[in-house]
């Protein structure tokens, strides 16, 4: 019996899952600024990433085009390393490791989707090669690796005649789940993927979604990116990347300002209307717990809308 197996009765299912649940990783980002260098200019496209994963989370990286979210997921992929700050995922530390010891890390404990499928993908092999070529780079470990029929039973994918075809056969999903498969060919603890629900239909994106949820219940931590609101709503926790840094979270719906570890803050864009760069505010803590902030010389909330009107 395979941990990957999805479609035995609940009570074996629950066993399986027991016995063969992955151990998720959790990530660490402090301060984390990543700079390209084109043609000898910089191009900061992370300022500073405060960000903290726990082990068997499921985040959304959201944000505008450009906001640095694929950098972020190169970084945590540890095919980028930081310019500065610190970045651990699980028992990794990406600022100090070694090249091979990157290597070994992409190879069994972190999958990783990159934007676009047929990336991911091998054009000249069926979907189960595919996931078998994944494979070949994890050393053996005591625990073995599942067989790629159950790796692609676990995306959905449970068609013999199909994970037989190549990629260019398969519809835009299936080459997306086939992706997903492929990452997590080794069981990691991490899986990052970048978009994969872009350029699909809503059928076809909920099957991913479902693949992604399989995954993260049987313990892998979860981070994708995505464009797609709804996406987001799905996922247990969204994480909106603007400018380079975290510029807010979400839970069920809600957005949240952050606190960063060196106590900076990041408004909200409707906030930031009324307070632009530059404004001078005085924070006052209130016994009850709560926290103004105050344009100088308002020193209270009522204060300022008397000043407004
Ligand atoms: P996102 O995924 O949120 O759209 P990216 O992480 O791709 O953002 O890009 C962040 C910033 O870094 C952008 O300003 C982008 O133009 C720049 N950038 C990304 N990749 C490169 C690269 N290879 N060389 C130079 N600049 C890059
Ligand atoms: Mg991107």
């Amino acid at each position: 019996m395979s941990w990957f197996e999805v479609t035995d009765p609940p009570a074996v299912r629950q066993a399986t899952a027991e016995a063969e649940m992955v151990p998720g990783l959790g990530v660490a980002c402090r301060g984390v600024v990543y700079i390209y260098r084109p043609e000898g200019h910089d191009v900061v496209a992370l300022a500073g990433v405060d960000l903290d994963i726990a082990p068997g989370e499921s985040v959304a990286l959201l944000g505008p085009s450009g906001a640095g979210k694929s950098t972020l997921m190169s970084l945590l992929a540890g095919l980028l390393r930081p310019a500065a700050g610190r970045l651990t995922v699980g028992g990794h530390d990406l600022v100090h490791a070694d090249d091979a010891e990157l290597q070994l890390m992409r190879a069994t404990a972190v999958g990783v989707v990159l934007q676009g499928a047929a990336r991911n993908l091998l054009p000249y092999l069926s979907a189960e090669q595919n996931v078998r070529f994944a494979q070949r780079g994890a050393p053996q470990s005591g625990r073995g690796l599942p067989a790629p029929r159950d790796v692609l039973a676990l995306v959905g994918l449970t068609d013999p005649g199909r994970n037989r075809l190549r990629p260019q056969r398969l519809s835009p999903g299936e080459c997306q789940r086939l992706a997903l498969a492929v990452a997590l060919a080794t069981r990691p603890g991490l899986l990052l993927a970048d978009e994969p629900t872009s350029q699909l239909d809503s059928g076809a994106r909920d099957g991913v979604l479902a693949a992604l949820d399989a995954v993260n219940r049987a313990g892998t931590t979860v981070v994708l990116v995505t464009h797609d609101p709804d996406v987001g709503r799905r996922m247990g926790r969204t994480v909106t990347i603007r400018d380079g840094r975290v510029g807010a979270e979400g839970r069920r719906g809600e957005d949240y300002a952050v606190v960063g570890h060196d106590g900076t803050i990041h408004l909200p864009q409707d906030v930031l209307r009324l307070v632009p760069p530059g404004t001078l505010l005085d924070v006052e803590a209130r016994v009850d717990g709560t926290v103004l902030l105050v344009p100088a010389g308002e020193s209270t909330v009522e204060n300022a809308d008397a000043h407004r009107r």
